[in-house]
């Protein structure tokens, strides 16, 4: 009997992936593309990385932006010059927050993109778009906005402090993680979830213990773009729609929210969703039988192996929002998560991510 069935979208997209390569495969793919008017979106971490480019690269227009959840006013201010300067390709080199950007001037107008990404964070491999306006974050998802083309170079990342490195790592395993239960998962996604896992197990430990290991950073790289592959094709889970609403409503910052959530929303779905459970707990946990509670303990393991934030409150959230925030999320959770948290089990699990305390299983806190 036939029991499998799934509408899968590759998506179209050049990656080119080397280590000390971004330059040069920068203009190549400038030459491929025919672009004349560039204009260069970049983080402003590492001015020397952008003299460089911009020895090399005849940028039209430059714009320095690392304002995180792309606050409308500067993705609008980014439009205005990219028309004004009849600009033909966007070049962004940072991290989610100048793709961001980037991505929002493509949704306006159709132009390309050549993304640079510094990052885990793995927007440059997904169609989804974001935007803040008053406190509240718009989402979707739009093929324009999908970059042309992506560019990975391990060495960019070797600058990342240990603090985003760790974070910006569990950001790119949530994508992973909550993309095995996400609205459109099929058996593509959940093979690139379980291929970027493993990656990111591997690498950032590694990268914690030496964070000049060039083969772990390309490792995590590899790892990202698995990661943001499954993200794409699976679409936001239970785990994403709560980070978007507590990132856009309280600033709190992007890849450690998603550090510290992602347990207590495994927590909460493992024991519905066993087989996303023996996913996780086979990467994680190597005891047998595989369980909810393996997977459960075996990514809280993790998190304290690489040092991971555990707590919102030390994030800026604090209890005072836990009713507001408990509403605003419990709207966003798509239906088809593996089961629905009623309001006082929601509020729970977000009381425990402020806390910063252990996640606890759904099963348990049912019997408690
Ligand atoms: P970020 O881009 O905000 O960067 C965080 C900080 O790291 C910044 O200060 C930046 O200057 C610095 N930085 C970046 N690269 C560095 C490097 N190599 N060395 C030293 N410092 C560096 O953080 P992020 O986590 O990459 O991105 C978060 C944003 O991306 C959020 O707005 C989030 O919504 C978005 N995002 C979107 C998607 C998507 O698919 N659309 C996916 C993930 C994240």
């Amino acid at each position: 009997m036939s029991t499998l069935r799934f509408v899968h979208d590759s998506l179209a997209q050049r990656v080119l992936f080397g280590a000390g390569e971004a330059a040069q495969h920068l203009a190549a793919e400038i030459q491929r593309l025919g672009a004349r008017r560039i204009m260069l979106i970049a983080g402003g971490h590492d001015p020397q990385l952008i003299a460089r480019l911009a020895a090399l690269i005849a940028f039209t227009e430059k714009m320095f932006h690392d304002t995180q959840h792309v606050p409308v006013k500067i993705a609008d201010e980014a439009r205005d010059a990219a028309v004004t300067q009849q600009i033909d390709l966007i070049v962004a080199i940072g991290g989610g927050s100048t793709t961001g950007i980037a991505k929002s001037v493509a949704l306006d107008t159709g132009l390309p993109i050549v993304a640079v990404p510094t990052t885990y964070a793995g927007s440059e491999a997904t169609p989804v778009w974001g935007r803040t306006a008053d406190g509240v974050k718009s989402t979707g998802s739009d093929p324009r906005v999908l970059p042309r083309s992506v560019i990975y170079d391990a060495e960019l990342t070797l600058t990342l402090p240990a603090p985003l490195t760790i974070a910006s790592g569990l950001n790119a395993l949530a994508h992973c993680v909550d993309s095995l239960w996400a609205p459109r998962a099929d058996p593509m996604s959940t093979t690139s979830a379980e291929a970027g896992m493993r990656a990111i197990a591997a690498a950032l430990p590694a990268i914690v213990v030496d964070s000049g290991d060039l083969a772990a950073r390309e490792q995590m790289l590899l790892g990202t773009y698995h990661s943001a592959l499954a993200f794409a094709s699976a679409g936001s889970g239970m785990h994403h729609k709560i980070c978007h609403v507590l990132g856009g409503r309280y600033d709190l910052p992007h890849a450690s929210t998603h550090a510290v959530v992602l347990p207590h929303v495994l927590a909460f779905n493992a024991p519905a969703a066993p087989e996303a459970a023996d996913i996780v707990a086979r990467t994680f946990d190597k005891s047998e039988p595989s369980s909810p509670e393996a997977a459960v303990r075996g990514l809280w393991s993790f998190g304290s192996l690489v040092g991971a934030p555990r707590s919102l409150k030390a994030l800026g959230l604090n209890e005072f929002y836990l009713d507001e925030a408990t509403r605003l999320c419990l709207a966003a959770i798509p239906a088809s998560n593996p089961k629905h948290p009623d309001s006082a089990t929601l509020r729970a699990l977000l009381a425990d991510a402020v806390a910063g305390r252990r996640p606890v299983l759904d099963t348990e806190r049912r019997t408690q």
